[in-house]
Order: C-alpha cells, then structure tokens, then sequence
C-alpha cells in the first residue's frame, strides 16, 4: 500500500489555511499565491452567537501572537433621531454577550477617531476589545510545510479546502453556499503615520465603514443593490482584488460623503482602478477604488467542517478563521485518531458544517445570501435577540 505524503494538506494561503495549525499548503497547477486576507477587521458583537463566539476565540488567539492583533477598538457610529434606539439596542446586545463597551457622545468619538466621525453624528458606542487580525504574521507563524504541485504531485490523507471565492471551482458542492460578491472599497491617498490608530467605525444606518490601514484611510459599503460573482467569473480571476465596477461609483460618493470634509477630501481625484492598474495604485499615493470579491454563505456563518471523508472546507471564515479553525483542527484530530471531537464545541461543529445547507435548491441558497449581504451586520436578528433578553 502507498504511504501518503500528508496527513493533512491544506489547499489556499488565506487567512483560513494560515490559521490552521502546523498547515501544510498545497498549491496545485496554475495557480499563484494572492491570499485576498491582510489585516481584518474583528468586530466581537453580532447577534448570531456562533459569530461572537469565534471572534472571542479568534481574539484570544490572534492576541497570543506577536503582532498579530491591533486592538484599535471598534466604533459604531449613529445619526439621525434613531440613532439613540440603536445605541439602546446595542447595549443590549453587548450586556448580554458580556463584551465590554462605553457609549460616546460624538464629541468623545470624535476624540478617538476625528477623521471618521462628522459633526452631524448623534452618538456612538465603543468597544475597546476589537481590533485588526495580521493574516501575514499568522501565515508564517502557521506554514509548516510547503507543496507545490507545478511539476510534481504529492498526496494527504485529509485535505482542507481553504479557497476562500474559488471554493466552487474545486468543490463545485460548494459553489451556491459559498456565494462571491463583489464589493466597493477605497483607499485614500496617504497620510504620515500616526501615534496611535484609530478605531474602526461602522455605520449602522448607512451599512457602511471606514478604517485606518496605518498610512491610508480605507472605506467600504454595502449600500447597494447585492452583486453575486458567479462561479466561472471567479475561475479566472487571479486575485480577489479586481478593477472598480462602475456601477458602485454613487455608492462609494454617498459613504465618503458621510466622513468629515478633512477626511472625505483625502479621496479626491480618486481613480476608478483599472485592469493592470491595481498593484501599481496600490504602491501608490493615488486614492482608489477597487471591487473586493468575498463569500457570503445562506445564513452568514462560515463553512467549516467535514465534507466528505478525509476532505473538509474552510471557506468564508474572515476574521474568526482563528477560532474556526481551531474548532476544524480539533475534529480533524479526533478524525485521525478515530475518536469523538469535542463535545463542548458541537453546537458550533452543527451551525458551521459545509453540508447544513443540503438539500435547499441552489436558487434559495443564493437569495439567502444575498439578503445576508444587505443584512452584513445581522440587524434583523437583533429584534429577535432582544425579544430574548
Ligand atoms: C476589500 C475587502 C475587505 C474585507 N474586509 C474584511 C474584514 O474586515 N473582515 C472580514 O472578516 N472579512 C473581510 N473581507 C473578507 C475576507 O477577505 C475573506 O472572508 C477572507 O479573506 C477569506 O479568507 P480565506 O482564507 O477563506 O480566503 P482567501 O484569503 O481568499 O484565500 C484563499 C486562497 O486560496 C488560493 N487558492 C484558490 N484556489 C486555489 C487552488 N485551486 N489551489 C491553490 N490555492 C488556491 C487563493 O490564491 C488564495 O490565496 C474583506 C474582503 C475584501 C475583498
């Protein structure tokens, strides 16, 4: 009998496969390695539970990691006279998840973040304890083993399919639970560094956010009608970073347009990024608007678990890949031994596994997701949660 090369390989270089632990990465034919996760933003309060728990966990996990964590904070910023029922609402919701947190008139959020927050704002609240997860530093400290299948084959007993908007295209059960959008994001042109970063700011009323990469403010919005990237679009796109649709164009004016003027004037002369134009602006002192391209599953939560035997997926994950792939390597682990994987995280193993969404027709997986997208902070289920409280 063949012994195989692995026990277990891992199939992308996102975030997800860099959280794997002791990872092997196996690159097949043709494609090269453009891991759509940098920094990410990690955001603990989410009204389905499964979510706050592996950001906690993700959390604990990127902290215990050199760099590997900017707690920066999170702002949720309001206007309007709703705003305060909001604010209301979230607290809440954090009371209950015990995630410490501080409402801010807009002049003490304007304090922590001047340039996200305008006058017109009518308040906010603060979460001290969310930040930006480092992918790169966890891809090296996770990388134990590398394979590159260009002019060999290797084979693994187990294999994860960590392909973040490529799932469906090597797992085609994947595709329609796994479903691409295309999403508008900018960058500013550049600022000096700063002495401390700000925190994160979304924007509950107009679903959208700004954060400070360090040198440049970045910006993105759901405030549009969902864009779904179907699987043979994203067969042939190299990288998750793709040109700026022009349909986003009053999409992304409207959200700048809610920053500061100091703030919203770092964008202009932005340019629409073309094909080939992306790694140039990006090195650049340009501002730019580019399309990102992410997955978005029926009800919101990652695919994470077993697919079939020996092949497992990890796809959809962002910032909880860490507490995610904890819970995969866990049952990974249990399957190689031939024992029962834990039994405190079953309640997560059954709201994450790939197959939870068989047999629902292709077509209602996807206008589930969609409406996740225009739902991408959960704001329905927060009725429910506080109906609970
Ligand atoms: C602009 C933008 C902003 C975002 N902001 C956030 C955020 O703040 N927080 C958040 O949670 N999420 C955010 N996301 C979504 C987040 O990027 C993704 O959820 C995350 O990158 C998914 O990680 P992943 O490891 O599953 O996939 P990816 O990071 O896409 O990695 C998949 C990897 O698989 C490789 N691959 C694909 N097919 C193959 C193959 N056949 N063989 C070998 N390798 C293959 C790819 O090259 C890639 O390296 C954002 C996305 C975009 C575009």
């Amino acid at each position: 009998m063949t012994v195989p090369d692995y026990d277990v390989a891992i199939v992308g270089a996102g975030i997800a496969a860099a959280r794997s632990p002791r990872s092997s990465l196996l690159m097949p034919v043709s494609f090269s390695l453009t891991a759509t996760s940098r920094a990410r933003v990690v955001a603990q309060i989410n009204t389905l539970p499964v979510l706050t728990e592996l950001a906690r966990r993700s959390v604990a996990a990127y902290t215990a990691i050199p760099n590997g964590f900017d707690n920066v904070g999170c702002l949720e910023v309001v206007r309007g006279a709703d705003g305060k029922n909001w604010i209301q609402d979230r607290v809440a919701v954090a009371r209950e998840r015990k995630l410490e947190h501080s409402v801010l008139t807009t002049k003490e959020a304007q304090s922590l973040a001047p340039a996200f927050v305008h006058d017109d704002a009518t308040g906010a609240i603060y979460y001290p304890n969310d930040g930006t997860a480092n992918a790169k530093t966890h891809y090296r400290l996770g990388q134990t083993y590398t394979i590159t299948t260009s002019d060999d084959a290797h084979t693994a007993r187990r294999v994860v399919v960590a392909t973040g908007v490529w799932a469906g295209q090597l797992c085609p059960c994947l595709a329609s639970r796994a479903v691409a959008f295309a999403h508008p994001y900018a960058f500013a042109n550049r600022h000096a560094p700063r002495t401390r970063m700000a925190p994160f700011a979304r924007f509950p009323d107009a679903v959208m956010y700004v954060r400070d990469h360090g040198d440049r403010i970045g910006i993105g919005s759901y405030n549009h009608d969902p864009v779904v990237v179907r699987t043979a679009a994203t067969k042939v796109l190299p990288t998750a970073y793709t040109p700026f649709q022009p349909q986003f164009t009053h999409t992304m004016d409207d959200a700048i347009r809610l920053l500061p003027p100091s703030t919203a004037a770092t964008f202009a002369g932005r340019v629409d990024a073309q094909p080939a134009e992306l790694t140039m602006l990006a090195a650049g002192n340009v501002p730019y608007g580019f399309t990102g391209v992410f997955t978005i599953t029926p009800d919101g939560l990652p695919l994470v678990g077993r697919i079939n035997l020996g092949m497992y997926a990890a796809i959809g994950a962002g910032s909880h890949a860490a507490g995610s792939m904890r819970v995969l390597a866990d049952l990974i682990v249990a399957d190689i031994r031939g024992e029962d994987a834990p039994e405190a995280d079953e309640w997560l193993r059954a709201a994450l596994d790939p197959c939870r969404f068989h047999p629902m027709a292709d077509v209602e997986c996807e206008s589930h997701a969609v409406d996740k997208y225009k739902d991408i902070w959960n704001k329905k289920d927060q009725a429910k949660v506080l109906a609970a409280l």
